[in-house]
């Protein structure tokens, strides 16, 4: 149950003064419904305002604050131009203040012969002082207008000035919180109270201490949960899964293992054979070879008497690893099954039996097969590929209902910078695949402008009449997956008008799931050229005889996103091409971005640099999407918070493993504040 304390924080936005269902609605879209996301809503800069008491020269593009009287005021003949309303200053300047709508509003607001206090910008049009739009306020009734403002991000409809009284009114409710941070590390940082801190940042752009101390509190809640997380994990004894070699021996691979892969085998093995539940992140960049590695622990399970599950981030992917691993294990007489959300009635009910009977060694399939009704005989290892559409959320709500916990293996694609790490996956042991097979040829990278897209499209129809493959990815339009099927539609419309409609796929995220299915084998088994699709080939998909990977709209992905789509291509030993086409309005932080793709093929540089220039989000998605995202911390916070947040939650756990003593308490509503509730029910009792 959350601390009491905490609720003036968690009431709806609609308990504040004067906020009904519209205002309402307008916050929601800001992603604010309660009074604490009012809070952390920070701004991003400040309007410096300068109280004069007349205009002159030195103010010209200042925002000033005057006091001012009317004495004339002039509507345009025609009714479509400004109202102006003159008005004397002071100092005895005649000022004009211009409004383009609403002519009713500023007379009655600016009345002749009275009194007001404007703000706005100074500016001069012909020998005239003037502002526009300037806001009004009477002396001695309401707020005067502030000397800073703080500047929020708004939506249509909303006045900063609204959204600021707002935060303002909810800074007064926020309760001062029991102080989670060291004592002595808020003392050497000279870190105020968390309410003062965030008062500080309402008020004062530029307040470095107060963000940093409130970027700390976010990292300190990720890391005490994760460390929870894992002493929880750790607490528990399993099955040690030693293996005996025997199917791994009889597997027969067209190839060597690499160094790396058989190096992470050996770890993932070692911690297998353990009593202590594994939980490792097995880090290598799109085509290490990182299924190998998955098949080589699945069979140690499945040597050591036990069942193993391999989770796949979507539909497409959980279909490509099972009939691989039909494939390779069928003669070896390991049996394996799937199981999503597609599989139902009879043949539904014959997986989850064979599982229950132990009859089905290795299980395949997207989430379902962490439901409650699935019943194992005996997983001893589940896998988890791609890992970063399965969060830290998810993690822990597995967590806290798992008694036995199976050695855990998570797999990730995306390159995370080793400063990411910590705070996604903090809790884990990490082992990394940082060699990529023999004879691979890198992919070429080109970056093209879309006014030659028909020449793109003549590529294309060479490539394929050559008898190669290709991808042609079709960018986000605006979030919804409706907009994005239609653009990909479209350009599978054109491209089979061109080619011909038997050689042209189509996927997207809106279609059914045999339907993909159908289109993906179809392009898997060479029988079309080319694969029209959304990001949702992004992850794992492997026909290695495409070799042309088109990108549209490139700019608008994320670098780490691109990564995955290029590393589709290069997977043969042939060269391959990857183009990414960019619109013609490219921003500098866009053009750099794309120029780095052709420099390197280096997953992590391009996920530095990623998180450099675009920030956390874009790496590692949405929050939707159950990954970490601060509101207060940013980047090069995480580099350097994260390890002290971690050896002090670790320090604070060893001294006080049930959270019970003063700081402990604290840190609870720490966990709570940050919607950390499942790791709160990981705190050892007694
Ligand atoms: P990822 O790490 O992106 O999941 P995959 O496991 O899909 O990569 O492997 C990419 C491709 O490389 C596959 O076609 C796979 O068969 C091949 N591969 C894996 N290991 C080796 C190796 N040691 N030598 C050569 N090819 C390999
Ligand atoms: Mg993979």
């Amino acid at each position: 149950m959350r601390p009491e304390i905490l609720n003036p924080l968690f009431a709806e936005v609609d308990s504040l003064k004067g906020v009904g269902p519209q205002l309402t609605k307008l916050l929601k879209k800001l992603g604010i419904s309660r009074v604490v996301d009012l809070l952390y809503h920070l701004p991003t800069g400040a309007i410096e305002r300068i109280k004069a008491p007349a205009a002159e020269a030195s103010l010209l593009g200042r925002t000033v604050i005057l006091d001012v009287t009317p004495f004339e005021t002039r509507e345009s003949r025609s009714g479509r131009g400004p109202t102006r309303i003159f008005a004397t200053d002071s100092g005895g300047n005649a000022i004009s203040l211009v409004y383009f709508n609403n002519p009713g509003w500023a007379k009655r607001t600016l009345p002749i012969g009275q009194q007001r206090i404007v703000s706005g910008k100074l500016e001069q049009y012909g020998d005239e002082w003037q502002i526009i739009h300037p806001e009004v306020s009477e002396p001695g009734k309401g707020p005067p207008p502030l000397i800073r403002e703080p500047v929020y991000p708004l939506t249509e409809g909303l006045t900063n000035r609204r959204l600021g009284e707002l935060v303002r009114e909810a800074l007064e409710r926020a309760p001062e919180l029991p102080e989670w941070i060291e004592p002595s590390l808020a003392a050497r940082e000279c870190w105020s109270s968390w309410r003062a801190s965030l008062a500080l940042i309402h008020r004062e752009l530029g307040a470095e201490d107060a963000r940093r101390r409130l970027a700390y509190d976010e990292i300190f809640a990720n890391q005490l949960a994760l460390l929870l997380l894992r002493q929880s994990q750790r607490r528990h004894r399993t099955v040690s899964l030693p293996g005996t070699g025997e199917l791994i021996r009889k597997l027969h691979l067209p190839y060597q293992l690499t160094d790396a892969q058989r190096r992470v085998i050996r770890e993932i093995r070692g911690d297998m054979a353990q009593h202590v539940p594994m939980l490792r992140l097995l880090q290598g960049d799109v085509g290490s070879g990182k299924t190998l590695v998955a098949l080589a622990s699945m069979l140690t399970a499945v040597e050591s008497g036990a069942q193993a599950a391999l989770l796949a981030p979507t539909e497409i992917l959980a279909r490509q690893h099972h009939s691989t691993l039909l494939g390779q294990l069928d003669s070896l007489g390991v049996r394996v099954a799937i199981l999503t959300g597609r599989e139902k009635g009879r043949a539904r009910d014959s997986v989850l039996m064979g599982l229950a009977d132990g009859s089905i060694d290795i299980l395949v399939g997207t989430h379902a097969i962490f439901q409650e009704k699935v019943a194992y005989k005996q997983l001893g290892l589940a896998v988890i590929d791609e890992q970063h559409r399965f969060g830290v959320s998810q993690r822990l709500l597995l967590a806290s209902k798992a008694e036995h916990p199976p050695h855990l293996l998570v797999m990730t694609a995306t390159p995370i910078p080793r400063t990411l790490t910590l705070t996604q996956y903090g809790e884990m042991d990490v082992s990394r695949i940082d060699e990529m097979p023999p004879g691979r040829t890198p992919v070429e990278t080109r970056v093209i402008s879309e006014e030659k897209l028909p020449d793109v499209i003549n590529g294309l129809g060479r490539h394929i009449s050559g008898g190669g493959q290709a991808y042609w990815v079709c960018p986000l339009v605006e979030e919804s997956e409706k907009s994005d099927a239609a653009a990909a539609e479209e350009r599978a419309r054109v491209l089979k008008m061109r080619f011909g409609d038997d050689k042209i796929g189509l996927v997207h995220g809106r279609m059914k799931g045999a339907d993909k299915d159908a289109v993906m084998e179809r392009f898997a088994s060479g029988d079309l050229a080319v694969l029209v699709a959304t990001t949702v080939i992004e992850v794992g998909v492997d026909v290695p005889n495409a070799t042309l990977m088109i990108v549209e709209g490139a700019e608008r992905f994320g670098l780490a996103q691109l990564h995955q789509l290029r590393g589709r291509v290069g997977r043969g030993s042939g060269k391959s091409t990857c183009l990414l086409i960019r619109g013609q309005n490219l921003t500098d932080v866009g053009r750099a971005r794309l120029s780095l793709m052709r420099e390197t093929s280096d997953g992590f540089r391009i996920a530095e640099e990623d998180l450099r220039l675009r920030g956390p989000g874009e790496i590692l998605g949405t929050r939707q999407s159950g990954d970490e995202v601060f509101r207060a911390a940013k980047p090069e916070d995480v580099e350097t918070l994260a390890p002290i947040a971690q050896s002090d939650a670790q320090l604070l756990l060893d001294r006080d493993g049930g959270l019970k003593g003063e700081r402990g308490q604290a840190a609870r509503v720490c966990l709570y504040l940050f919607e950390r509730d499942q790791a709160v029910g990981l705190i050892r009792s007694g």
